[in-house]
């Protein structure tokens, strides 16, 4: 019987850092018994092109609805209140039921770091979880297409966003596919992960809203990909 407890403690650095989290409970040690975990390196020059297999890609159906944000496991979230957003993989609906960050980006691309990363994370009815991820770059001015703007509520006093969580997607959708895992306690797989490599933008002044000591360092380091296969879909639709 593997104990689920939620509250054995984790961070990101000393004795319950990233290293030590399998031997903090039962649970966790169980989630990275999974042999491919996330995040990785993820190179263009590696990735099978999507042409090449029988590929389906990810449909998007996001829109404007409710949220609240809260602060737990180490960064802060937002939590839509009813889940109408969703995306659609192989057949299978997997509604958005958390959007966070880490800082700095827990992927890497063909070499790079990024300053952020968003994951919006979705689970489908059987309680398999689907993550995007987009790394992003921090700019000093308010983007007329980010978050400040395009939402029609933005009230942290109430714990109240109403938005398109689109907001936080680049324009061009090209993405990296692969199978891998949480990457936090109890970092369990298999997880369907799809990773942009178009850098996004957020804004300094978005960012800024929330305390950054939570926010800062909060990145799994890169884990091995034990010759895993990973794909890239090329959105030639820009
Ligand atoms: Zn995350």
């Amino acid at each position: 019987m593997v104990k689920r407890n939620m509250d054995v403690p984790w961070s990101y650095e000393g004795e319950n850092g990233p290293e030590y989290w399998h031997t903090l409970c039962d649970w966790y040690r169980e989630g990275a018994e999974f042999v491919y975990q996330s995040p990785i390196h993820l190179q263009h020059n590696k990735a099978i092109p999507s042409e090449e297999i029988a590929f389906e890609s990810l449909h998007f159906c996001y829109r404007t609805e409710r949220f609240t944000e809260k602060e737990f496991k180490n960064t802060i979230h937002f939590i839509p209140f009813e889940c109408e957003s969703h995306v659609v993989f192989k057949g299978v609906t997997y509604a958005l039921t958390d959007i966070h960050y880490h800082l700095p980006s827990e992927h890497w691309i063909d070499g790079e770091q990024k300053p952020v990363e968003i994951h919006l994370v979705h689970m489908d009815k059987a309680g398999t979880n689907l993550v995007v991820g987009v790394l992003c770059e921090i700019v000093p001015e308010i983007l007329e297409d980010g978050p400040l703007r395009q939402s029609e509520v933005w009230d942290l006093d109430q714990h109240l966003e109403v938005f398109d969580p689109s907001v936080f997607l680049p324009k061009k959708r090209s993405h990296f596919h692969y199978v891998g895992s949480l990457t936090t306690p109890p970092t369990k797989g298999p997880i369907n992960w799809f990773v942009f490599d178009e850098t996004a933008k957020l804004s300094r002044v978005f960012l800024s809203q929330f305390q950054e000591e939570i926010l800062q360092g909060n990145n799994r380091p890169l884990q091995d990909c034990n010759n895993r296969k990973i794909y890239y879909f090329e959105d030639s639709s820009h």
